[in-house]
C-alpha cells in the first residue's frame, strides 16, 4: 500500500512537470512562430505552402510534397503502375474480385454514397469519356494554377458515337464492394481526378497534427485548399475565390477560423475554345458533354477535403437549385457563380462569405 502511494505520487509529479514543459515550450512556440512558403508541383497541379512554424519548415514542407506524392504514386494516380488504382483497373471484369486495401474501399464506399446521392453527377468511372474529350492536353497550366488556354485549331469535338459508347461502359451503379473486394464490370475503370486533391488535403492535414512545430498552415493543392490551426498574430484564414470570368483577380473570400478544405471546379479551370464554344473538363455523365447547369464556378466548404472535392464537381453538374439539397445533407456550404454573373451562397455560407 505504502509503495502505491509513493507510486501515484511520483506519477502525479511526473505530470506536473511535464505539464508546465508543455506549456512554456507552447508558450515561447507563439512569440517565435514564422512564416515559410514555397510553390512546386505535384500531382499534376500547383502546389503553394505557407507554413507557420517554431523551427526551420523546410523539411515539414518536404514531407507535405511528400504526402501528396505517394497518395498520387501509391494509391490514386491512373497511369502509374505502382497505384492501387492502376491496378485495380488493369483487372476490370475480374469475377472473383479485386482485392483493395481498406483505406482505398472506404475512400471508394464513400465516393459512390455521393454519386448516389447527387443523382450520378459525380461519377468516376466516366474516364473514358474524359479522355476522348482530352481537355487536359490543350489546357496548359500557368504558374498561376489556373489554365492559360487558347483557341486551339486542332482540337476535335469528339463524335457522338464514341461518347456514348464510354458512357455504355461507365455507370457508378454498376461497380460492388463486398468484404476486401471491388467487382469492376469488364472495361470500366476508375479515374479519381475529380476528387485527388481533396483526398491529398486530407492526408497532408493528418501529417501537420504529427508536427508540433506548425502551428499554422494553408496548403494549395490546385483546385483544394486545406486551412489548418493558427496564424502567429491571430486572426481568420482568408481563402480567396477566384472570379471565373476575370481569373488573376477574386470575387470574394471565405473568412474561416481553424481547419477547414475549400475546394472550386470551375469552367475556367481546364478549357479549349473552338468556334466560340467553350468545351471545359468537368462532364455530365448523363450526356457525356461538358456539364451545362447554369453554373460556371462551384467553391465548396467543408471539414474533409475528400468530401469538398467531391461535392464541388457533382454541385457543378447538378446546379444550383438541387445543389443545396445535396450539401445540407453534407453539412457542406457553397459560393455558386452562375453564367451571368450572380453569386449564390447555400444556406450558412454567409457567416463565411464576403464579396469583393
Ligand atoms: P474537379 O476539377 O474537381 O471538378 O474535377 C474535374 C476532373 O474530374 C476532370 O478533369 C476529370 O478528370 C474528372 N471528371 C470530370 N467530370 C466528372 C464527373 N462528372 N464525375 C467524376 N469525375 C469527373
Ligand atoms: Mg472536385
Amino acid at each position: 500500500m505504502k509503495s502505491f502511494l509513493k507510486n501515484l505520487r511520483y506519477a502525479g509529479q511526473y505530470t506536473l512537470l511535464l505539464g508546465t514543459g508543455l506549456w512554456l515550450l507552447t508558450a515561447c512556440g507563439r512569440e517565435k512562430s514564422s512564416q515559410y512558403q514555397s510553390v512546386d508541383t505535384a500531382m499534376g497541379t500547383v502546389i503553394r505552402q505557407t507554413v507557420y512554424a517554431t523551427q526551420d519548415a523546410s523539411e515539414i514542407m518536404a514531407g507535405i510534397r511528400r504526402e501528396i506524392t505517394t497518395l498520387e504514386d501509391e494509391w490514386i494516380s491512373r497511369r502509374k503502375k505502382s497505384s492501387q488504382i492502376y491496378q485495380i483497373n488493369a483487372q476490370s471484369g475480374s469475377e472473383k474480385g479485386i482485392d483493395v486495401p481498406e483505406y482505398l474501399l472506404q475512400m471508394l464506399e464513400n465516393i459512390f454514397q455521393v454519386s448516389e446521392e447527387s443523382g450520378g453527377t459525380l461519377d468516376i468511372t466516366i474516364g473514358e469519356a474524359v479522355r476522348l474529350w482530352n481537355i487536359d492536353e490543350y489546357a496548359v497550366l500557368d504558374g498561376s494554377g489556373s489554365a492559360d488556354v487558347k483557341e486551339v485549331q486542332e482540337f476535335q469535338v469528339p463524335a457522338r458515337e464514341a461518347l456514348a459508347q464510354a458512357l455504355e461502359r461507365a455507370g457508378y451503379e454498376k461497380v460492388k464492394t463486398e468484404g476486401e473486394k471491388i467487382y469492376l464490370p469488364q472495361g470500366t475503370t476508375l479515374d479519381l481526378g475529380a476528387v485527388g486533391k481533396g483526398m491529398a488535403c486530407d492526408e497532408v492535414l493528418g501529417y501537420l497534427k504529427e508536427q508540433p512545430a506548425v502551428q499554422g498552415a494553408v496548403i494549395t493543392i490546385g483546385g483544394s485548399i486545406l486551412t489548418y490551426g493558427q496564424k502567429p498574430e491571430g486572426g481568420a484564414w482568408k481563402v480567396g475565390i477566384i472570379d471565373p470570368r476575370d481569373t488573376d483577380g477574386y470575387m470574394g473570400r471565405l473568412v474561416l477560423e481553424g481547419q477547414w478544405c475549400v475546394s472550386t471546379s470551375g469552367d475556367y479551370e481546364r478549357y479549349v475554345e473552338k468556334d466560340g464554344v467553350r468545351y471545359h473538363h468537368i462532364i455530365d455523365p448523363s450526356t457525356g458533354y461538358p456539364a451545362d447547369a447554369g453554373l460556371i464556378s462551384v467553391t465548396i466548404l467543408s471539414r474533409d477535403g475528400w468530401l469538398s472535392d467531391a461535392l464541388s464537381t457533382a454541385c457543378f453538374v447538378l446546379g444550383a437549385e438541387k445543389s443545396v439539397a445535396l450539401l445540407e445533407k453534407y453539412d457542406a456550404y457553397a459560393v455558386m457563380v452562375e453564367k451571368d454573373g450572380n453569386i449564390i451562397l447555400s444556406p450558412g455560407m454567409e457567416q463565411y462569405f464576403r464579396a469583393e
